[in-house]
């Protein structure tokens, strides 16, 4: 059977549902880890002096076999830090990310035009995802016709938001599920978008999953 996957959570999850726990860098604890992670700068919390010291950590965090992804690290125009500096630290990532070999999650904020050209110039070979995806079809095509993965949260239970003509339209080889945040249920989260998507949740379950295994390549059952 195929499993819950929670593609992007702040939050401890329960043991049915795979999930990847965004972790800062230098704040990942190998003793503790159980389940999986994602490690990198959220463009929110780089400090121009510290930067580099954690750059030192997150190298050494990356190669622990529960971090599956790079990130979510990436590009906010509504944010406090200077966006040169998140250009320059989101670049490491890029390269960390294929260094690494694992996919990156990005958290991107009025800069998709940014993350489009990032993507064309730099032909990544791991995957990149946009989490917490709410924005229009246009934006949507755009991203996905890089070969890039939208994953989406709680704005999917708001009536008027544009992500239900994107969820209508998505192929279920090209999206994942997450609560960011959010105190939400997967199970309420799948039954929702199932039903946008006019799919049984069962066979939009085994996609996702297999999506999972596909990007992040999980070997689990
Ligand atoms: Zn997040």
């Amino acid at each position: 059977m195929s499993k819950y996957v929670n593609v992007h959570t702040h939050l401890e999850q329960n043991e049915n549902v795979i999930s990847i726990m965004h972790v800062n860098a230098g704040d990942f604890s190998a003793e503790s880890a159980h389940g999986f992670y994602s490690v990198g700068f959220h463009p929110w919390y780089i400090h121009e002096s510290i930067w580099k010291d954690k750059m030192e950590k997150l190298k050494v965090e990356v190669k622990h076999p529960t971090v599956l992804a790079i990130g979510e690290s990436g590009l906010d125009k509504v944010c406090e830090t200077p966006f040169s500096l998140q250009l320059e630290v989101f670049v490491v990532m890029i390269e960390l990310s294929e260094s690494t070999k694992k996919p990156l999650i990005i958290h991107c904020v009025r800069a998709f035009q940014e993350i489009i050209e990032l993507h064309k110039k730099f032909q990544p070979v791991q995957h990149w995802i946009i989490h917490g995806f709410n924005r229009n079809q246009n934006i949507a095509s755009a991203l996905l016709h890089q070969g890039i993965f939208l994953s989406f949260g709680a704005d999917v239970m708001n009536s008027d938001s544009p992500v239900l003509e994107v969820l209508k339209n998505i192929s279920s080889h090209e999206f994942f599920l997450e609560s960011d945040t959010k105190d939400i249920s997967m199970d309420e989260l799948y039954l929702t978008v199932a039903s946008i998507r006019e799919e049984k949740v069962e066979a939009m379950k085994e996609s996702l999953f297999n999506n999972f295994k596909n990007v992040f390549k999980y070997a689990g059952s």
